[in-house]
C-alpha cells in the first residue's frame, strides 16, 4: 500500500521560491572585483534568477544542455546557481585555477554551451577560446559600461545587458528530481579530472543534511561567509542551504586574503565560515601578527584537506571560535562527516577533547561508511584498526559523467581512496590518502600524523610529508616545510621537535626547507608535484 502523501519532485527552483517567500530581505553581501560592496535581497536574486531562466530560453538553449561559469564567489553566480539549474539546464562550475588548456579540455569533455566568466578571467577565455569548441556564447558577469570594446572575444555580451533584455516573471518548470542539476570535475589532485553530475534530489537531500544541527547548523540567524569557493563541490552546499533556511550570505569575490577575509567577517557580523586548512592558516597568521579578535564570529568549517590541531586549538582556546573539522569529497557533493561533540566529550579535559575534535567527525544522516580490508572484508569500528573508507548514500556518485571506466561502485559502496579509522562512537579519522600513506618496512606512516607535528611547531606555516624510495625500508618520510616569514627553525630542531610524539621509525628522515608548497586549484597541498620537485633529492643516509 502506498503512503497519500503528496509526490512533489525535489527541485533546485522551489529553494529561491521559498527564500523569495519567507525570508525576502535576507541580505546577500558581495565584495565584487570592481572592489565594492554590493547589497541586495533574496527578493533581488529571486528576481533575477527568473531574468536568468528567460536568458537560457533567449539564447536557445536544450532542457539538459550545460551552462559553464568561470566565477568567483558573487550574487550573479548565486543568480546562476538557481536560474541555470531551476529550468533544467545544467550548472557546469569550472575551476578557474587549473591550467586553461585543462579547462578547454573539461569545457569540451562538459559539452559546455554558453560561458558565464568573471572579467578577471578574461585572460583564461581568451587563452581557451580557440580550443573549447562547444561554447557557443561567452558571456562576461559585469555592466554594459565595462565590457571592453577590444576584448578579444567575438560576440562577447555583458550579463547585465542580458539580464536586462529579459522579463523577471518565469514559471519554473517541474520534472522529474533525478534530472541533472550540476556538475564538478574533481580537481585532479590525484589524477586525470573526473566528471561528477549532481541531480536536483541529491543536492536537495545534501542541503537539508548540510543544515542539521550536528552537520553545518545553519539557521537564519546565521551570517555566513564560504571562502570555499562556489566552483569547488557546490561551496560544501553553503549556498543551498543558506536559500533554505534564509541565512544571510557574504561573498568574497577575488580577495582571499587574511585581511580582506577578516574585514568581511567583522563588517558583515559573519558568524559562520567555511574553507580549506590553507586559507584559515592565512587568516590565523593576519589575525595574530595584529592582535586582532573576532567579534561575532562563532563556527567554522574547515575540511578538504586535514585541519591540524594546532589550527583547532588556536580557534578554539585563542578565539573562541569552535572548529567544525568536516571531511568529504566531490564525488559525495561534498559532505560526508562532521566532528561535533556527543554529550559525554562535553565535560572532558581539553587534551582530550581535542583527541576527538580532530578527527574528521561524524557520519550526517544519509551517508553511510565502512572500512575494509584488501580483500573487501569489512573491519570494526574500534578506533585503531584502519582500512579503505567506502561511502555510500542518496548524494553519493553512481557513475562519473561520460567515463568509459564503468561505475566505480564495489558492492554498491564508493571507495573513497582514503584509508581511515572508525570509532566505537561512530568518528571517522582519515589516516591517509591511499596514494600518500608511506609504507616504511611493512608499516604504515600517516602523512598526516608527521604533518600535523611540523604545523604545530611556532615557526611552522607549512608542512607536508612524502615518501621517498629507500632500498632497504621500501619508503622513508620526509618532511618539506615553509617557515613563518621572519621565523628561524632548523632541520635538527625540527627532527628533535618529533621525540616523544611519534614512534622512532614515525619520525622523518630529513626536512627540505621550501619557499613554497605548490597548492592545487581548490587550494590543497598537491603531493604529486611536490614530488616530481623533488626528484632529484636523495635521502640522507642514501
Ligand atoms: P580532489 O580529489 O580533486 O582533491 P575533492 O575536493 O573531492 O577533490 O577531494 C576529496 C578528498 O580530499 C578526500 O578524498 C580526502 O582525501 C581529502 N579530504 C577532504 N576533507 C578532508 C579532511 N577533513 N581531512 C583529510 N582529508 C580530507
Amino acid at each position: 500500500m502506498l503512503g497519500l502523501m503528496q509526490n512533489q519532485p525535489l527541485l533546485i527552483s522551489s529553494l529561491i521560491d521559498f527564500a523569495e517567500r519567507h525570508h525576502p530581505e535576507g541580505e546577500i553581501v558581495s565584495r565584487r572585483i570592481e572592489g565594492d560592496i554590493h547589497r541586495c535581497s533574496y527578493k533581488d536574486i529571486a528576481r533575477r534568477s527568473r531574468q536568468v531562466a528567460n536568458a537560457m530560453e533567449a539564447l536557445k538553449l536544450a532542457f539538459g544542455d550545460r551552462v559553464a561559469t568561470l566565477a568567483w564567489n558573487g550574487y550573479r553566480h548565486l543568480e546562476l546557481y538557481f536560474g541555470v539549474s531551476g529550468t533544467g539546464r545544467v550548472l557546469h562550475t569550472l575551476n578557474p585555477r587549473l591550467h586553461p588548456d585543462q579547462i578547454a579540455w573539461i569545457a569540451n569533455h562538459a559539452e559546455d554551451q554558453v560561458l558565464f566568466f568573471d572579467m578577471t578571467f578574461l585572460p583564461i577565455v581568451k587563452a581557451m577560446q580557440g580550443k573549447a569548441t562547444s561554447i557557443r556564447h561567452y558571456v562576461a558577469l559585469c555592466d554594459a559600461d565595462k565590457l571592453p570594446a577590444d576584448s578579444g572575444i567575438a560576440g562577447l555580451q555583458s550579463y547585465e545587458a542580458l539580464l536586462a533584455r529579459q522579463p523577471d516573471t518565469f514559471v519554473w518548470p517541474e520534472f522529474d528530481e533525478n534530472t541533472a542539476s550540476s556538475m564538478c570535475y574533481t580537481s585532479g589532485t590525484t589524477g586525470d579530472p573526473k566528471a561528477v553530475l549532481f541531480s536536483h534530489r541529491s543536492t536537495i537531500l545534501h542541503a537539508f543534511a548540510g543544515g542539521l544541527p550536528d552537520a553545518l547548523n545553519m539557521s537564519a540567524r546565521d551570517s555566513v561567509l564560504p571562502v570555499v569557493p562556489m566552483f569547488h563541490a557546490n561551496a560544501w552546499s553553503l549556498p543551498y542551504s543558506a536559500a533554505m533556511t534564509g541565512a544571510k550570505m557574504v561573498f568574497p569575490g577575488a580577495a582571499l586574503d587574511g585581511k580582506s577575509v577578516y574585514e568581511l567577517i567583522e563588517s558583515e557580523k559573519v558568524t559562520f565560515a567555511a574553507g580549506v586548512p590553507t586559507v584559515w592558516q592565512m587568516m590565523l597568521g593576519h589575525v595574530q601578527a595584529g592582535g586582532l579578535r573576532f567579534s561575532t564570529l562563532k563556527r567554522t568549517v574547515i575540511g578538504g584537506s586535514a585541519c591540524p590541531p594546532a589550527m583547532i586549538s588556536a580557534f578554539n582556546d585563542d578565539y573562541g571560535v569552535e572548529v567544525l573539522h568536516a571531511w568529504g569529497m566531490t564525488e559525495m557533493s561534498p559532505l560526508g562527516t562532521v566532528n561535533t561533540l556527543k554529550n559525554k566529550h562535553l565535560n572532558m579535559a581539553p587534551a582530550d577533547k581535542l583527541k576527538v575534535r580532530v578527527k574528521q567527525g561524524r557520519g550526517v544522516y544519509g551517508v553511510d561508511m565502512k572500512i575494509v580490508d584488501p580483500g573487501g572484508k569489512e573491519l570494526p569500528w574500534d578506533g585503531k584498526v584502519f582500512g579503505d573508507l567506502h561511502v555510500k548514500g542518496p548524494w553519493v556518485i553512481r557513475d562519473y559523467f561520460k567515463s568509459d571506466a564503468g561505475s566505480p561502485l564495489v558492492d554498491g559502496w564508493f571507495p573513497t581512496g582514503d584509508v581511515a579509522t572508525i570509532d566505537p562512537d561512530g568518528y571517522m579519522q582519515i589516516t591517509d590518502r591511499s596514494k600518500d600513506v608511506i609504507k616504511s618496512g611493512g608499516e604504515w606512516i600517516s602523512s598526516i600524523d608527521v604533518e600535523n607535528i611540523a604545523m604545530s611547531h611556532p615557526a611552522v606555516a607549512m608542512a607536508a610529508c612524502i615518501g621517498m624510495a629507500h632500498p632497504k625500508w621500501d619508503e622513508r618520510p620526509i618532511i618539506a616545510v615553509v617557515r613563518k616569514p621572519a621565523a628561524t627553525v632548523s632541520r635538527e630542531d625540527l627532527l628533535s621537535f618529533y621525540t616523544g610524539k611519534l614512534a622512532k621509525w614515525q619520525v622523518p628522515d630529513d626536512v627540505v626547507f621550501l619557499d613554497a608548497i605548490p597548492l592545487g586549484g581548490t587550494g590543497k597541498m598537491q603531493k604529486t608535484k611536490l614530488r616530481e620537485m623533488l626528484k632529484d633529492y636523495r635521502l640522507p643516509d642514501l
